[in-house]
């Protein structure tokens, strides 16, 4: 349907609207007691209701509540005061990723899950989490045995060796998982063009960034940070925007806990091999290097936990990411369109325009709405 140009404006913000709006497109205001007036001439007196059903050809961008056609700069539908946000960004979604399609048909890199490497990740990092934990209870163990309690159960020397074996398993965990985590990161961070991310600002430092002495105190933070934002399902394709979001907490708890859980244990190591080199002969530096010791395998225990939920939420963003970027096509979006009106009209709920005047015998009647005033 054509709209007509009549001249009306919104009383709260002055924008042009036509008497067949409901709300104004500039502020939403609905257009209740009068609230739009004719520039020229008189106030028309007499509001009836008068239901339009106002669609919108399928493909055109609509509301998505009551499927009239919308225009630019609207902000809210005209027709139900829907704001318009949401609509803009997926009816522009749409067509930035049709294009880039069209544009790319033959060079398109090819997005490949990151979730079965995700999972075998996940199942290290499960194992290393319970390797930490029982050199954690060891550790506590022998520093209460130290202070005259807990006597009961295995000899100190038993605890002693499970906590060495514990810690070869660590060792071997730790290189193992370590390397499966630079391959899943490579995997996801291959991903975001695939994805329709633009702006992205380490795709060199996937690997460099764990190997380079100092930058890899914070670069694999920022990978992950940038991996879990890009991923955002409904981030706009190409758009940096993605990168003004707030990065994932868990990220905070996987680096920092890392990292301090690493310093920490290096030292209680130190502390414990020298002490037992010297066979206990300063009982008090062994139940430091016990404490210390103990205190890293939490801390690393809970770092890897958070990693395990980081690299679970970012393969189920990417997935739906990529299940978005393949499904947002102009015929999708417009049979979807189709499909919708076509309930709304069987429930019988297009939306009524309110507040439009009756009919007056001096305008003419060829269109129905064209009948604002007496002037
Ligand atoms: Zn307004
Ligand atoms: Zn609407």
């Amino acid at each position: 349907m054509q709209r007509v140009s009549t001249d009306l404006a919104c009383k709260d913000c002055g924008s042009t609207v036509t008497s067949s709006d409901r709300f104004c497109p500039a502020c939403g205001t609905p257009n209740s007691s009068s609230k739009f007036h004719p520039n020229f001439g008189p106030t028309v007196k007499r509001f009836e209701p008068k239901i339009v059903s106002d669609l919108a050809e399928p493909g055109s961008p609509s509301c998505p509540r009551c499927h009239r056609l919308i225009e630019r700069p609207d902000e809210f539908c005209r027709a139900c005061g829907m704001e318009l946000g949401p609509a803009w960004a997926r009816y522009q979604r749409v067509h930035i990723l049709h294009t880039w399609r069209q544009n790319n048909r033959w060079t398109m890199a090819r997005y490949q899950s990151a979730q079965p490497m995700g999972v075998a990740l996940q199942v290290i990092l499960f194992l290393g989490i319970s390797v930490a934990t029982v050199v954690g209870i060891v550790d506590c163990w022998l520093l209460a045995r130290s202070n005259g309690t807990l006597r009961t159960g295995p000899s100190s020397a038993a605890l002693l060796q499970t906590r060495d074996a514990a810690e070869v398993v660590a060792a071997g965990l730790v290189i193992v998982g370590g390397l499966v985590l630079v391959s899943w990161m490579r995997r996801a961070y291959g991903n975001l063009p695939a994805l329709a991310v633009g702006d992205l600002r380490f795709s060199s430092w996937v690997v460099a960034g764990w190997l380079v002495p100092g930058i890899n105190l914070i670069r694999p933070k920022q990978i992950m940070d940038d991996l879990w934002r890009a991923s955002h399902p409904l981030a706009p394709p190409f758009s940096s925007s993605w990168r003004l979001g707030p990065g994932p907490v868990w990220g905070h708890i996987w680096w920092w806990g890392l990292l301090l859980g690493s310093a920490i244990g290096l030292a209680g190591h130190t502390l414990i091999a020298t002490n037992a080199a010297r066979s206990v002969s300063e009982p008090a530096d062994l139940q430091v290097g016990l404490f210390v010791s103990g205190l890293a395998s939490f801390l690393l225990a809970i770092a890897a936990m958070a990693l395990l939920v980081l690299v679970q939420q970012v393969g189920d963003r990417q997935d739906e990411r990529a299940h978005l970027v393949e499904s947002e096509t102009p015929a999708a979006y417009a049979a979807e369109m189709a499909a919708d009106q076509l309930a709304a009209e069987l429930r019988g709920s297009m939306a009524p325009v309110f507040g439009t005047p009756v009919p007056s015998p001096l305008v003419h009647h060829g269109d129905e709405r064209e009948t604002y005033g007496r002037y």
